[in-house]
């Protein structure tokens, strides 16, 4: 086990506490235009959702996909909905906790349990730039995607900056957690049949809208849904209104979850 015990009480921490989310609601989100907040968390919004001694080997047969690619050795189950967490050997014990609550959180923050239970069975598998690519997509290299069926995170794109290499002088996109968000938003928006409707909402209302880049609306919003800030915004500040009610219709406001990069370990 990578991670130390004296670390467990903050590597769980959720960077908004009850109050914080509330202060937040009130100043960035909604103005003082509306009365709504969280006076008590959610009971099944889990901080600390489980302990790297849950971690164990891979059950025979529970690897459905990458079976002969990914060396998947480390796992975890979230009960809630059975989804499975596959992390390679090279995966910190960190990165499995943080992927647990990300899928534990995320997926409990859907409003109807019919949505909720298109998550069943759904397996993260977790990799690293030591491990090998995807394989069948057509960028080599590419080691993050998401389906109805799975996620694939990276840990080395996590709460790192990116390097644009394309606009190497370019503000680098800062990724921290984004990009997991990001692929389990693809998983949502494949999961659940959104992309259709999402994407109509951009084509009405974006003036900047560009069909080639359609499949990623969902995604950008997800990531902002639940917290992400970049460009001196935070996270639902950078949602148009027509993405905001979209969202409020399909996910309980209270799950505010930025997971944090406390505690990531030195590699
Ligand atoms: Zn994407």
């Amino acid at each position: 086990m990578r991670a130390r015990p004296a670390l467990l009480l903050t590597l769980f921490f959720v960077s908004s506490s009850c109050s914080d989310l509330e202060s937040f609601y009130q100043e960035e989100v909604l103005g003082n235009t509306k009365n709504e907040k969280c006076t008590t968390c959610p009971s099944d919004f889990n901080q600390f959702p489980v302990s790297v001694e849950e971690i164990t080997s891979v059950p025979e047969g529970k690897q459905n996909h990458f079976v002969g690619r990914f060396n998947q050795t480390k796992y975890l189950k979230v009960p809630d909905y059975g989804v499975h967490i596959m992390g390679s050997e090279h995966v910190s014990d960190w990165m499995m906790v943080k992927t647990y609550a990300l899928a534990q959180n995320a997926i409990n923050s859907l409003i109807e349990e019919s949505d909720r239970l298109k998550f069943e069975n759904h397996e993260f598998y977790v990799i690293t730039d030591q491990d090998p690519d995807i394989g069948f997509v057509r960028r080599p290299g590419q080691r993050n995607t998401g389906n109805a069926r799975y996620t694939v995170i990276n840990e080395d794109l996590v709460c790192r900056r990116a390097v644009d290499t394309i606009r190497p002088n370019a503000e680098p996109f800062y990724r921290t957690w984004e990009t997991p968000v990001h692929e389990f938003g693809h998983s949502l928006d494949l999961a659940l049949g959104l992309r259709e409707e999402f994407e109509a909402l951009h084509r009405e209302n974006n003036d900047r809208y560009m069909q080639n880049l359609g499949a990623e609306y969902f995604p950008w919003a997800v990531e902002r849904w639940f917290g992400s800030g970049y460009g001196g915004k935070e996270g639902r500040e950078r949602l148009k209104d027509y993405e905001l009610s979209f969202f409020r219709n399909r996910f309980r406001e209270e799950f505010l979850w930025v997971p944090s990069c406390e505690g990531r370990p030195e590699k």
